[in-house]
This record gives C-alpha cells, structure tokens and sequence, in this order.
C-alpha cells in the first residue's frame, strides 16, 4: 500500500496494451506492467514515482491519474 502516491488508471478508456502500452514503456521507474491486455499499476512501485508527468504526457486519452496522498 503507497503511503504519498497513488496511481490510477481507467481501464474502460484505455487503449491496451496491444494498440499502445507507452505508459509502460515511457515511466522511468517502472510504476506500470502488463496485466495481459492492459496496464496494471505495480502498487508496491507508487511511491518510487517522480511526479515526472512522462505517463500524462504520453497517454493519449488521459486515462491516467496521479493522486497525492500527502498535503502540500
Ligand atoms: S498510455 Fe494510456 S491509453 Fe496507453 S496503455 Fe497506458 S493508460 Fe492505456
Ligand atoms: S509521473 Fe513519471 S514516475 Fe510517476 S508514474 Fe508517471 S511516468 Fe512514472
């Protein structure tokens, strides 16, 4: 369970894995696998992420939400 970050993504927008997986090739820390046909966040993984947007950028659809466990 992630203590500061928690990734979601919707699965009943998101392409696949086969017409796109690039969150799982774009994310520097490896926060996204393969779950067969699509992506699946490795949740012991969440708190390794960066907040470097790179799987925003790269998803088309934006099917992928970053949320902040933590007060700023
Ligand atoms: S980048 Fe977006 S659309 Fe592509 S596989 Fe990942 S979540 Fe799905
Ligand atoms: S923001 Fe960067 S480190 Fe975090 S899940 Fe997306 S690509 Fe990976």
């Amino acid at each position: 369970m992630s203590e500061f970050i928690k990734l979601d993504i919707d699965l009943d927008r998101c392409l696949g894995i086969e017409k796109c997986g690039k969150c799982i090739q774009i994310c520097p820390v490896n926060i996204f696998t393969s779950n067969g046909d699509y992506p699946k966040v490795v949740e012991s993984n969440e708190d390794e992420c960066t907040l470097c947007k790179l799987c925003l950028q790269g998803c088309e659809i934006d099917a992928i939400t970053i949320h902040k466990l933590y007060e700023e």
